[in-house]
């Protein structure tokens, strides 16, 4: 029993330093994959829950790795976060996705807004401000959704004064799966966001249980009261885009109504259903 006892303890110690060795190996193919522009971003469209007209896309990070193929956030992300580059990866998101919506809009497709997960960490980032305003933007046209899960800080006076400066810019703040972090909801209903997007994990569920709905129904009920816009992600069935409709959710995002794809797949989704 003692010997197999060790060997389990071997194997697990093999396991751990394979994994060690992988993340390793992950850190430095990240610093390369930055370095070498490897991390572009797909697009999602969002979809106006009455009209199921495209109102917007989500930027969302993939890696095109040399040899591996894509690699999905989940991924990399972790590790990016170690390695201290989750701001360097927003940053390219960013460029690379105003600079899509501008070729669609010469391509004759106007995407009234593209929005962009963006780090607090890179919230914190000091270029970001004069760079925002040295772009010019349409207000309305970017939207930056706030992970609520970071933990973030509200009582944080930087980051507060952060956020003010960027909706003075007239990009609009949402806060990304809302109901699922640690913020307590009225911090987070004080930075006054535009919009409240409800994490998939409240919205599969959303067909099963009352319980399920009644908390999804406060949520938009919430930003009713408050003047603030929902959008739910995670629609993986018409009858999910339905009751969310019913329920009186704004925008809906999620696989029943389409994929993340590239930007020249966007295009010819966006051909293919006439919306150009
Ligand atoms: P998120 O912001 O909550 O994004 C939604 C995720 O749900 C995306 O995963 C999307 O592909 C996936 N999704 C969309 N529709 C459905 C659906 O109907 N069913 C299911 N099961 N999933 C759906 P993805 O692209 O793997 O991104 C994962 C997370 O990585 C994102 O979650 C976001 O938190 C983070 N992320 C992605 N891009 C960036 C980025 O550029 N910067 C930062 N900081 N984080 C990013
Ligand atoms: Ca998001
Ligand atoms: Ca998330
Ligand atoms: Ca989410």
């Amino acid at each position: 029993a003692k010997r197999r006892g060790r060997n389990r303890v071997e194997a697990f110690n093999d396991e751990l330093r394979l994994r060690t060795v992988e993340v390793k190996r992950l850190s430095d193919d990240i610093l390369r994959g930055l370095e070498r522009g490897e991390f572009h971003p797909f697009f999602q469209p969002q979809f106006d829950a009455e009209t199921l007209e495209i109102v917007g896309v989500e930027a969302l990070a993939r890696w095109q790795h040399p040899t591996r193929g894509f690699i999905a956030p989940d991924v990399f992300l972790p590790v990016a976060e170690t390695l201290n580059v989750v701001a360097r990866i927003d940053e390219t998101i960013l460029d690379q996705a105003l600079f899509q919506a501008m070729r669609w809009e010469g391509q004759g497709l106007g995407i009234p807004r593209v929005s962009v997960n963006v780090s607090c960490q890179r919230l914190r980032d000091e270029g970001l401000i004069d760079k925002l305003r040295a772009m010019n933007i349409r207000p309305g046209a970017l939207t930056f959704e706030l992970l609520e899960s970071i933990s973030f800080d509200t009582a944080d006076d930087g980051l507060r004064q952060a956020i003010e400066e960027i909706k003075a810019l007239g990009i609009d703040i949402e806060i990304d799966d809302f109901g699922t972090g640690h913020a307590s909801i009225v911090s987070l209903l004080e930075l006054s966001p535009k919009r409240l997007k409800i994490d998939r994990r409240l919205v599969q569920p959303l067909l099963e249980s009352p319980s399920q709905q009644s908390l999804v129904r406060s949520i938009i009920d919430i930003g009713k009261v408050r003047g603030i816009e929902t959008v739910a992600e995670g629609v993986e069935t018409l009858d999910h885009a339905e009751l969310l409709r019913n329920l009186g959710c704004h925008t809906l995002q999620g696989y029943a109504l389409a994929r993340p794809m590239g930007g020249d797949d966007f295009l010819a989704f966006a051909k293919a259903r006439g919306w150009m």
